[in-house]
């Protein structure tokens, strides 16, 4: 299990540094990211390298027998080069251009970044190639957290550029629909990116530039990756995610250009369901890496600094935060960073060793779960397994949450975060897929908020229910097709058939209404005005505030079709959470999928040759919990059935019978 974290020994004096590796040792870390921050130290002037201090840390580390996971250090150009090349500058929608000073100051588009971003990388690999310390190259750092998007006049030109390889410009009036508002194009030279117009840009237009932006943004990263590859090829390529946190990149066309999936995740401590968003990110990181591990490259000791209040976490939560990614994949957990600045915009995130020193209790509880994740190395390569997948679209997030739609209410995020904690507080471990992937697979397939689906992504879905799957499908799901181009002749157009229902009409909720259905299930944000054509109604719209209330009643709310040898259910409202979480306790106990029962979070990770464990995570830090499982618990060696303590965390090596 790897575990350390971001180490910038050049934040300290060089005589400090044995100190830190006597530390790291003494912690039990094993793994550090070095340099991602580096760039104006590594390079003071164009072309003109300083790798001493680099090589002298490098070398101390490979001595500790600690790891290096190598940052080629281009997140962050330094001043220099902004000052010689403006342009490399990124600009907003507004037109304004941002200023160097913080970190991610670059145009993706800019040859004057590209080129000298692939240089200190190939220079990077040559040096450090053949370190002993080497284990990782680590490229760039949470590509498109600041910068997603540049409107520039260069990032315009190959936005065009972009263009063209997919359209004639007859194909993309078609697909933009520029027929309304007078948007018609007589030349591509007259298209730019979607900068800030009167009214509301051309959606299709907002959509391809979202696209054209993570493509960019992945084409940074590949121009790295591939000298990287070219010099080591047998050394593994990553960069860290923000899965579930930032979602301006396309990470299914990422995650096929990494070797190693990494994630980076924070707890937001205004949410008292932290831990489940938690969760929520680790299970879409997985889904990435194609169900194999993947890393947990980042998260925190204790507090951050960017939030408005950065509340530590408790005794004991970083262990549970920390050994949850592992149960749900990770295999092992990092942390940004290694010593707590005393300078700089983090000086206040908390670090594996906190301003107090040693003598604190982060450095008691990072030392503790050093030891633990000491004890898991036969944890490593086993894989998490489930029979319940949800269908996650980047695109769809985009083409749905903008603006001019029927509710400004009705977004995408917010409603997989809800379906996945209905299925977390069941009990139900759950996969994420991308559209149009293999889920012959799984027992029940949800679609929670899936806008844009295209037509060869609808099929895959039908062909699954009429082979005897079960699809659950969330209101506004396969409204527009690829193009966000809306399906005709009933909602939702793409999914009609296989829900076996034709609606007519959005019937959007006003802020804090709500509504009831005939099976008591109180709904929220939206309803839909239509019928049934072949499927059953399982509940009916029954009661609310508003004028439409009366009009609803007694129309299909909740609907189950039979198709095939399978069931297809629909839900045209936004079910509020215990009504959402009896409806899928009912859907997948239907489909033979068993709920864990028990009010902890349990995880199964198991190797090929059956050997399993099983993760159970106790988030109520003042009871504990029996747990009728035989075993014994790695971290203490004690035997099981027994109790998981009060906010604490057991990893049973399942006996099988
Ligand atoms: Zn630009």
């Amino acid at each position: 299990m790897f575990f350390g974290g971001d180490y910038n020994p050049e934040q300290w004096p060089e005589q400090s540094w044995p100190d830190d590796v006597a530390r790291m040792r003494e912690a039990g870390v094993n793994l550090v990211t070095v340099g991602v921050f580096s760039w104006a130290l590594l390079e003071p002037a164009e072309g003109r390298y300083e790798f001493g201090w680099l090589d002298r840390i490098l070398d101390l580390l490979a001595d500790g027998g600690i790891g290096v996971d190598l940052a080629t250090a281009t997140a962050s150009p330094p001043p220099w080069l902004s000052v010689a090349y403006p342009d490399s500058l990124p600009v907003d929608a507004d037109g304004h251009r941002l200023w160097p000073g913080s970190r991610q100051a670059y145009c993706p588009s800019s040859p004057r970044y590209r080129t000298a971003s692939v240089r200190l990388a190939r220079t990077l690999a040559e040096r450090y190639g053949g370190h002993r310390a080497l284990r990782m190259w680590h490229v760039g750092n949470e590509y498109g957290c600041h910068v997603p998007r540049c409107y520039c006049d260069v990032s315009a030109e190959a936005f065009r550029t972009w263009l063209r390889e997919r359209y004639d410009l007859a194909a993309l009036n078609e697909t933009w629909g520029t027929r309304f508002w007078s948007q018609e194009y007589t030349s591509f030279d007259q298209v730019l990116p979607p900068r800030r117009t009167p009214a509301f840009s051309n959606p299709t237009q907002v959509l391809d530039f979202a696209r054209f932006s993570s493509a960019e943004l992945l084409d940074c990263y590949r121009g790295e990756r591939d000298v990287l590859r070219e010099l080591t090829p047998d050394v593994p390529v990553t960069t860290n995610f923000m899965a579930g946190m930032h979602w301006e990149m396309d990470y299914w066309a990422w995650a096929a250009e990494v070797d190693l999936v990494s994630n980076d995740h924070y707890i937001r401590v205004h949410d008292p369901h932290g831990h489940v968003n938690l969760a929520f990110s680790a299970d879409v990181t997985r889904g990435l890496a194609g169900g194999e591990p993947w890393l947990l490259m980042e998260h925190s000791t204790s507090a951050v600094n960017w939030q408005p209040r950065n509340v530590p976490k408790t005794p004991g939560q970083m262990r549970r935060n920390s050994l949850t990614h592992v149960a749900r994949g990770s295999e092992g957990a990092l942390f940004f960073q290694w010593r707590a600045s005393k300078a700089g915009a983090e000086k206040y995130h908390s670090a594996l060793l906190p301003h107090a020193g040693t003598d604190s209790r982060i450095w008691r509880e990072v030392v503790e779960l050093g030891s633990d994740l000491g004890k898991l190395a036969e944890v490593t390569g086993s894989v998490v397994s489930s029979t319940v997948a949800i269908v996650l679209s980047w695109e769809s997030v985009w083409a749905q949450e903008r603006p001019s739609q029927p509710s400004a209410d009705m977004t995408a995020t917010d409603e997989l975060a809800a379906w996945h904690a209905a299925l977390w507080r069941l009990g139900i471990t759950v996969d994420f897929v991308a559209p149009g992937a293999d889920i012959s697979g799984y027992r029940v397939v949800m679609l929670p908020s899936l806008y844009l689906l295209s037509g060869v992504d609808r099929d895959v879905l039908a062909r699954y229910v009429e082979s005897g799957g079960t699809l659950v499908v969330g209101a506004y799901s396969g409204v527009v097709d690829e193009r966000d181009h809306i399906v005709l002749d009933g909602y939702p157009g793409a999914l009609r058939e296989v829900l076996g229902v034709r609606m007519e009409e959005f019937v959007p909720l006003l802020d804090g209404q709500t509504i009831t259905l005939s099976d008591g299930s109180a709904g929220r944000v939206w309803r839909e005005f239509g019928r049934v054509t072949t499927a059953e109604v399982i509940a009916a719209y029954a009661d609310g505030e508003d004028a439409w209330s009366r009009w609803l009643a007694g129309h299909p709310a909740i609907t189950r079709n039979t198709r095939g040898d399978g069931t297809a259910w629909y839900v045209s409202t936004r079910l509020d959470p215990p009504s959402l979480e009896r409806l899928l306790g009912r859907i997948t106990g239907e489909a033979g999928v068993a709920g864990s029962g028990v009010p902890l979070e349990l995880v199964r990770r198991s190797h090929a040759d059956g050997r399993t464990y099983l993760f159970a995570i106790n988030h109520d830090e003042e009871g504990a919990v029996p747990l009728d499982v035989a075993g014994v618990d790695l971290l203490t060696g004690a035997d099981f059935p027994g109790e998981v303590p009060p906010g604490g965390v057991v990893v049973i090596k399942v006996v099988t019978p």
